[in-house]
């Protein structure tokens, strides 16, 4: 049984709670999703998702709400997701909130604005995988314990540190629940 929680502070809960359960009956492990707003909610969670948005107002929500601390020492699975991917980073190069969990600086936007969003076949743990990118960041002067799952046109867009698993691209927006089954299995091998 693993509870994983979804910070609700802004961005697309909706999408990461439904993948989550579909992966849970994929790969046959009961649990529950559990929207985080508070540090209460998240008392029994396994494992953390931050998925995407604005990573400088969820970083200030995360501050205001005292979930900040709570992140930052939480040890368990974290899958941070595009702007969950910058929360997670060190630095940005601007002033603004950061867990610092994964050691590695940001490039906000490093693919061009809104405007440049795209769509592109990518690959990763040896599989083609689609991947969508909005306004997405990408990953550098990462640390020699920071393990690079994927790059696009020589930009590092996955990477995983320990049990914190960063990607600048949406999981939640394509069918394949390849992330979130990797996400998954770190929890479960936490909680086993
Ligand atoms: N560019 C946004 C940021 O830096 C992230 C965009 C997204 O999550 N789709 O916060």
């Amino acid at each position: 049984m693993v509870e994983i929680g979804i910070l609700d502070l802004q961005g697309d809960v909706k999408e990461h709670q439904n993948m989550v359960i579909t992966t849970l009956n994929k790969v046959g492990v009961t649990g529950n999703t559990h929207r985080i707003k508070t540090i209460d909610d998240m008392k029994n969670c396994d494992g953390l998702i931050i998925s995407g948005g604005e990573s400088s107002t969820i970083g200030k929500l995360l501050l205001n709400t005292d979930l900040y601390d709570m992140i930052k020492n939480f040890k368990k699975p974290i899958l941070g997701t595009c702007a969950g991917m910058v929360l997670l980073s060190k630095s940005t190069g601007e002033e603004q909130p950061l867990l610092g969990l994964i050691n590695m600086n940001i490039e906000r936007n490093g693919f061009g604005r809104q405007k440049m969003s795209f769509e592109a076949d990518i690959n990763i743990y040896d599989k083609i995988y689609h991947g969508i990118f909005i306004r997405a960041p990408y990953a550098k002067n990462i640390d020699e314990n920071v393990e690079i799952l994927s790059k696009y046109n020589d930009k590092i867009i996955a990477v995983k540190q320990n049990n914190c698993i960063a990607t600048a691209f949406h999981p939640e927006l394509v069918d394949d629940i390849l992330i979130h089954e990797i996400f998954i299995k770190e929890v479960i091998k936490c909680v086993e």
